[in-house]
């Protein structure tokens, strides 16, 4: 049947059923049952509570000091739930899980292609300060590319941010970040000011960035940028409306504000699948099915597209720089609500 022969009456019909279908579409993408999340949070809490492996950053002094037992948890769902357990009145700094908002903010000035086509997408199989995967990356010697959530190319994107000048490039991030977490973020200065005093590491691989022409200009500029974006405080529910934000197409469904544009919220997630746990990130996949970040400061985020946004702070680290509190507290949730994108059901 040809549109133009349709009565009026089936296409009411048909636009009803369409509805319809929507409605049913976003009832299978739901929220998981109430009761099911606090039980699920508190066995997780509870298994993981006692002495972990692992141990605080310290080559950034100021995250040396940060009390080793703060241990919070938080979901947030689609449907605008807050979960919480634990300690969600604690602050760390965000550290590398800022990669994931500013890689989205420059996604969204300039479209995906401007990641895709410079910095990568690809993982590097390396540390997240490798200086190699810079030199394995060029054309000659044919490594994989980078990405935009190890430093190199994290300092690059952050030079892609719009802005005449630092402050406004500054105030467009703060905000941004402000917007997925649903308030009015800040900078721990003291971290900010640990880590700027010695990022000579970093620095160098700006310059680096710089000598091979993924950074245009003012190279310095980028990596001070880059370090104070890490600095940024947060609790581990600001972190769980982010990552929330990201599984709900972009809108934070706790402020209900639409924060990216939902077309580009699958590019970021593709890239957290790919590197968010760095040179872990293939096991993390293959444990959980989600795109996760974790940061130095003990923070870890995971999404469940169109269910839930779930973050864990617990500062020590294992050796590839995860939280090992935070990898094994989101596996297990999530695993029991079901998260995991690939695990479809047969009919
Ligand atoms: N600011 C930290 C650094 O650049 C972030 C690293 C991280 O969280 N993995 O070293």
């Amino acid at each position: 049947m040809t549109p133009r022969r349709l009565s009026k009456l089936t296409v009411v019909a048909l636009v009803m059923a369409l509805v319809g279908a929507g409605a049913g579409a976003t009832a299978l993408a739901q929220a998981p049952a109430k009761t099911g999340v606090d039980a699920a949070l508190k066995a997780a809490y509870d298994k993981y509570k006692g002495p972990q492996e692992g141990k605080n950053a310290d080559y950034i002094p100021a995250l040396a000091k940060v009390d080793p037992n703060i241990y919070g948890i938080a979901l947030v769902a689609v449907d605008g739930s807050v979960y919480t357990m634990g300690d969600i009145k604690s602050e760390v700094s965000i550290q590398s899980i800022s990669k994931v908002f500013t890689l989205a903010k420059v996604i969204e000035e300039q479209g995906p292609d401007a990641i895709a086509r410079t910095i990568g997408v690809d993982a590097t199989g390396m540390r997240f300060n490798s200086i190699v995967a810079v030199e394995m990356a060029q054309k000659a010697l044919g490594g994989p590319e980078m990405n935009s959530l190890v430093n190199p190319g994290a300092i690059a994107t952050t030079s892609m941010v719009k802005g005449a000048t630092r402050a406004d490039v500054w105030n467009s991030i703060l905000g941004f970040y402000s917007d997925f977490a649903g308030r009015p973020l800040a900078v721990n200065q003291e971290v900010f000011k640990s880590e700027a005093d010695t990022n000579q590491r970093n620095q160098a691989i700006g310059m680096l960035m710089y000598a091979y022409g993924y950074i245009k200009a003012n190279p310095q500029q980028a990596t001070d940028v880059y370090t104070e974006q890490c600095s940024v405080s947060v609790n581990a529910k600001d972190l769980a409306t982010m990552a929330a934000t990201l599984a709900n197409g972009g809108k934070n469904p706790v402020t209900g504000k639409q924060v990216m544009k939902v077309e580009n919220v699958p590019r970021v997630l593709a890239v957290m699948a790919t590197a968010g746990l760095y040179d872990d990130s293939g096991k993390w996949l293959y444990r959980t099915g989600l795109p996760g970040k974790s940061g130095v400061g003990g923070g870890i985020i995971a999404v469940s597209p169109g269910k839930f946004g779930i973050a864990v702070i617990s500062p020590p680290l294992d050796e590839a720089g995860n939280s090992v509190r935070a990898q094994k507290a989101i596996a297990d949730i999530s695993n029991t609500l079901g998260g995991n994108p690939y695990a479809a059901k047969p009919r």
